[in-house]
């Protein structure tokens, strides 16, 4: 049991690491393609997250509080609400959004044919 939940708790950092680094790229002024790329993005990664309790939590949050796309501050911030909501869950602190800033750098600064960003 120690043992999942410490595989549980990896899988939570690296994947948390990944989806608010999608964010940090993302565009500023989003297309409308891009806009319905990251949206169908979300629920497809909620769907499929590999443990099935926090994938059905996750859904759950999701459609509390639907992913905002519209711009890459928009994001970024819900990114980070939906993370808080997590905490919550779990009884962890919440992270103060205002320090997103370059917390998700993902080095790749220049290579501009990068994701969508
Ligand atoms: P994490 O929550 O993994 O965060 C990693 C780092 O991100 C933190 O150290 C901090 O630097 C930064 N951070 C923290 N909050 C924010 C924020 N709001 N915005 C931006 N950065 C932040 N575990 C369960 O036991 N039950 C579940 O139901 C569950 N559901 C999950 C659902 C999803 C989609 C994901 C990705 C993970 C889920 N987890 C769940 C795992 C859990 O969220 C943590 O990842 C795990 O418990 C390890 O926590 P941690 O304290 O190391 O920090």
């Amino acid at each position: 049991k120690l043992g999942n939940e410490t595989v549980k708790a990896e899988l939570g950092r690296a994947t948390w690491k990944y989806f608010h680094t999608v964010m940090a790229r993302y565009p500023e002024t989003p297309t409308e393609d891009q806009q319905e790329a990251l949206r169908s993005y979300i629920y497809l990664f909620a769907r499929l997250y590999p443990c099935g309790e926090c994938a059905s939590h996750f859904q759950q949050h999701l459609s509390k509080y639907p992913p905002q796309v519209s711009s890459r501050n928009a994001a970024a911030g819900w990114a980070c609400f939906i993370h808080n909501e997590v905490n919550a869950m779990l009884d962890k602190p919440e992270f103060d959004c205002a320090n997103l800033g370059d917390f998700y750098d993902c080095g790749c600064n220049g290579d501009e044919e990068g994701g969508e960003g």
